[in-house]
């Protein structure tokens, strides 16, 4: 009897693939700063669930966030989209569909906390990807960066660089919609032809203009009235004195910056702000968390009215996580980076 009784207990033990920050990152991650670990997973308990990981993000702040939260040894954190396998927590039912924070991981027991039902409409012909990017995180970001941040109104001239990744994408088309006219930077030729397609006004490869200032002096000589800042260092500094006067600066991030040993150091910006009355805020997407609902409805509307695209770069397998990490680091993706478990 007792035998039986662990036999059928195995059976329903899952195996868990999880990655682990095996070396605190110095400099740009590498493969050995990673490690993959097979965990067994107890049977939920009262009050919990299974998941099981559909899709995977990685994210630029799991760069900066793995210092600062995270210690040797532990997963590395992060978001998915995953499919409740078990369930004995009544407020998610076996077969829903989640956005879970459960980090970099194939299963996940979890109490319930950290997931949040997908939108109990989320339309059949919409990946359930997007919920990781465009209609997610990162295009929440874009909105409240442009919204509650830079205040942006239309007839106004916005910059936007790192423009043709997940925040970036989403930021430009916004502002298109706002009645703006946009100005994006990226990092190759291929992604400023699709920032044209986009709608953008203007569109620059910042690897290889001969001067960053020219090129954003040519691409607005009256300069810019918002700013929505993803990289930081030099490009900010180029930037900073082309700002209109009462222009807004919404510091999303600092891309450029995130895997220095040693700070940056560029000239002070005080002056110019104060000359030009320039007002600069550094944001981050929680905020409004309480607005979540209906900007991710607002967002959703957009894609199903075909006027927000939402381009993603997939990388197929929960094996090549890092390899997707570094390589959204290094710009290989155009839109949203996420992983196919
Ligand atoms: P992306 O999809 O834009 O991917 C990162 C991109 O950054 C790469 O594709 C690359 O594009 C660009 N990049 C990398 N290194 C550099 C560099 N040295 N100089 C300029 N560009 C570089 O990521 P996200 O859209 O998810 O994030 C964009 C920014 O927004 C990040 O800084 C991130 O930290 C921030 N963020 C902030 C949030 C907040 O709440 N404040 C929330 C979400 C994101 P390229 O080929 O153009 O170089």
């Amino acid at each position: 009897m007792e035998n039986d009784a662990s036999v059928t207990k195995q059976r329903t033990m899952v195996q868990a693939k999880v990655w682990i920050l095996r070396k605190h990152f110095d400099g740009f991650p590498k493969d050995s700063d990673f490690e993959l670990k097979v965990e067994q997973l107890p049977e939920p308990r009262d009050g919990e669930i299974l998941l099981e990981a559909v899709f995977l993000s990685v994210d630029p702040y799991m760069r900066p966030f793995s210092r600062v939260r995270m210690k040797e040894g532990d997963v590395m954190i992060g978001t998915q989209v995953a499919k409740v396998v078990q369930s004995k927590n009544p407020s998610f039912s076996v077969g829903s569909l989640v956005v879970s924070r459960s980090g970099w991981r194939t299963h996940t027991v979890s109490d319930g906390s950290g997931a949040k039902l997908l939108l109990s409409d989320w339309p059949a012909d919409v990946p359930l990807s997007l919920a990781l990017g465009a209609i997610g995180m990162p295009g929440l970001t874009a909105l409240y960066g442009l919204e509650e941040v830079c205040e942006l109104k239309a007839g106004e001239t916005l910059l936007v660089n790192a423009a043709a990744g997940a925040v970036g994408t989403v930021a430009g088309q916004i502002a298109k919609l706002k009645g703006c006219r946009v100005v994006g930077s990226a990092g190759s030729d291929a992604k400023v032809a699709y920032l044209q397609e986009l709608g953008f006004d203007r569109a620059f490869n910042y690897k290889t203009v001969p001067s960053l200032e020219q090129a954003l002096k040519e691409a607005s000589p009256e300069g810019y009235d918002c700013f929505f800042e993803n990289v930081g260092g030099a490009f900010s500094i180029a930037a900073l004195p082309l700002m209109k006067p009462m222009g807004r600066i919404a510091v999303c991030g600092a891309i450029s910056t995130y895997n220095d040993s040693s700070p940056q150091t560029g000239p002070f910006p005080h002056l110019t702000m104060i000359m030009n009355q320039i007002r600069m805020e550094g944001f981050m997407v929680g905020r409004w968390e309480h607005k979540n609902e209906e900007s991710l409805r607002r967002l959703l509307a957009w894609k199903q009215e075909g006027k927000l695209k939402c381009p993603e770069h997939v990388t197929s397998g929960f094996e090549n996580m890092p390899a997707a990490f570094m390589g959204m680091l290094r710009g290989e993706n155009l839109g949203k980076a996420i992983i196919k478990a």
